[in-house]
């Protein structure tokens, strides 16, 4: 018997160390539906116990019956026979036992037949799900659509389609990229035509859509044929017909579990979301951010998978008389990834907690403006902070996992180079998750303005106003000279006064953020976690060496790299 979340201590402690009552009350809207609904909590312990039991299923799912079948998934893979999709065979049976826990609905209210999650507790879910099986997760995170319809759909398009989702019984994709139109997503060219009757047609094709085999897609497609760019564009619910042909499925390097389809939509009929010409900027961004943090959470996943397979093997296999885990390279390696690990699991689940808070703002916005007036500036702020820390968490857990499933195979040495070991499998599965839903370069452009612009640093004040950190004066040091570092380098950008400086050295910049808000988070986790002290420790002396590197790139002198990349390629 295996829990994924009963055997990770560190995923219980943030539940229950975590400051989740601003995020509980408006998700349960000061507890209005206790009493309305059966599972609906009184109370804030009451909810915290509720997401300890739902989280205790996903971890029995994930440990018993997705993990044990994940290495035959990616074997036989997803297929493509006489134009239709077909799942793996265990693929088929995890969604079914997902739906049948009622997971499927995790964060959309009880009035659709959700169960009403926040957003952080949904980030533990997935996380234990791509532990499991990487390539599930993109079809368990699909929720995404349904969410999106929740936020922006009309009451009568969230009858109609909220509660099958949240039985199981309709799955999505989010059709978005094209061949000629990948993270440039202003540059669409599916057509979306109005009928004389009022509704529309879809016309061209799309290209990588995870599950584009989806009963219910949303469809990215311009539909101003006088506007150009992302004002052009609308966001359209398809329900899957005759119209629309898949054209072939592609053959990946990993994730072999999760179709990526290439569709061709042929006067496809198709349904507006919300209003014209709000697409792009505002329906797919919302939808997108949401899908990066399910995918910063798939790699936080992977991650723990491939440490714990790297620790197993480390002290399994015997070398010189001793198990390897004793030699000191190995040790560091396996301490290095576990410190990343819990770095980046304390940055997903504080990026899970503002995105949650600011969400709930809105919601309130929405349902009692009144109430929502004196908390105008709040939502200002929080909006801010989800749009620095959603792409930031992106880039660094997505990157980190790479580096650590290649420790995972460094460690297991030739075998690591094979199928025998689950390594090789994680390894492939993590490639993907600096890639899709906008590649490391595009988090990086999204997330410098809020460093720029002060964003970054007022966040970490309101940390140090929140929470007395002096009872852990070394670390605490450490992660205020790294936030010195930034500043400085952020100092030099402006005085620079050059765009090319600037995006030559935003992913500096942008790394250098994402190591100082870790290292505070892992300080403040350390003043309720013993087993972060260490973890604090070790991440912010490392993050005070990265930090002032990146800080002399920036500022030095010779700008040699800047000056002469270009020259170089000619
Ligand atoms: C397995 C898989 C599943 C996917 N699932 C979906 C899905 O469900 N729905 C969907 O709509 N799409 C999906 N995608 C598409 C995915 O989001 C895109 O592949 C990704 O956004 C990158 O676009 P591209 O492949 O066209 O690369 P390009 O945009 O051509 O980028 C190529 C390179 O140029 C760099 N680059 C481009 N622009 C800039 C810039 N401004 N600054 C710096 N560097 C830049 C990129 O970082 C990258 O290194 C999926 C892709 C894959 C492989």
């Amino acid at each position: 018997m295996s829990n994924f979340y009963l055997d990770n201590p560190d995923i219980l402690h943030h539940l229950q160390h975590m400051d989740l009552e601003q995020v509980i009350r408006l998700k349960e809207q000061d507890f209005a539906q206790h009493g309305v609904y059966a599972h609906a909590p009184q109370d804030l312990p009451d909810a915290l116990d509720n997401y300890h039991r739902v989280l205790e299923i996903v971890g029995q799912i994930a440990g018993d019956f997705v993990a044990p079948r994940a290495d035959a998934v990616d074997r036989e893979g997803a297929r493509f026979e006489d134009g239709a999709v077909h799942y793996a065979q265990g693929t088929k049976e995890a969604l079914e036992r997902l739906a049948q826990a009622d997971l499927m609905g995790f964060t959309l209210p009880r009035e659709y037949g959700g169960i009403n999650m926040p957003k952080t507790v949904y980030s533990m879910a997935i996380e234990m799900i791509s532990r499991a099986d990487a390539s599930l997760m993109n079809l368990f995170g699909l929720q995404e659509i349904a969410d999106t319809i929740c936020k922006f759909g009309s009451r009568e398009q969230k009858e109609r389609y909220l509660p099958r989702f949240c039985s199981g019984e309709t799955s999505g994709a989010m059709a978005l990229t094209e061949p000629d139109a990948g993270s440039d997503l202003q540059s669409i060219s599916l057509r979306a035509d109005q009928n004389e009757d009022g509704g529309w047609v879809l016309n061209g094709v799309k290209r990588f859509i995870t599950n584009g085999c989806a009963d219910v897609s949303l469809v990215m497609a311009r539909s101003e044929p006088g506007i150009s760019g992302g004002r052009g564009v609308s966001l359209f619910i398809y329900e899957r017909d005759e119209h629309m042909r898949i054209r072939r499925i592609e053959d990946k390097l990993g994730i072999h579990g999760s179709p990526t389809c290439e569709l061709q939509f042929q006067d496809a009929p198709a349904e507006l979301l919300g209003e014209r010409k709000k697409g792009l900027v505002k329906y797919t961004m919302s939808l997108m951010n949401g899908a990066r943090l399910g995918v910063a959470a798939q790699a936080v996943g992977v991650a723990e998978a491939a440490l714990r397979e790297a620790k197993g093997y480390a002290r399994q296999r015997v070398q010189f008389g001793q198990s390897i885990d004793r030699f000191l390279p190995v040790t560091e390696m396996l301490a290095e990834m576990q410190v990343s690990i819990q770095a980046g699991r304390s940055l997903l689940y504080e990026t899970s907690r503002l995105v949650d808070i600011k969400e709930g703002l809105e919601e309130l916005a929405e349902r009692d403006p009144e109430q929502a007036k004196s908390r105008k500036d709040a939502l200002k702020r929080y909006t801010r902070y989800s749009a620095l820390f959603t792409p930031l968490v992106k880039a660094y857990t997505s990157e980190v996992v790479n580096d650590i499933c290649d420790m995972a195979i460094q460690i297991h040495g030739g075998t690591g180079y094979t199928k025998d070991f689950p390594v090789e499998r994680l390894y492939r599965d993590a490639r993907i998750t600096n890639i899709y839903e906008g590649t490391t370069q595009l988090q990086v452009v999204a997330a410098i303005g809020g460093i720029m612009t002060g964003t970054f640093f007022d966040w970490l004040d309101v940390l140090e106003q929140d929470t007395d950190l002096s009872s852990l004066p070394a670390q605490l040091e450490g992660a205020r000279e790294c936030r010195k570092a930034c500043e400085a380098a952020v100092a030099q950008i402006k005085e620079r006064a050059d765009s090319r400086f600037q995006e030559f050295h935003a992913r500096r910049l942008v790394d250098m953020a994402a190591e100082t808000g870790m290292a505070y988070l892992l300080v403040r986790d350390a003043l309720h976690l013993d087993h972060k002290r260490d973890a604090a420790e070790l991440f912010v002396s490392r993050a005070v060496r990265r930090v002032h590197s990146r800080r002399e790139a920036i500022c030095a002198q010779n700008q040699v790299w800047f000056d002469k990349a270009q020259t170089l390629l000619g």
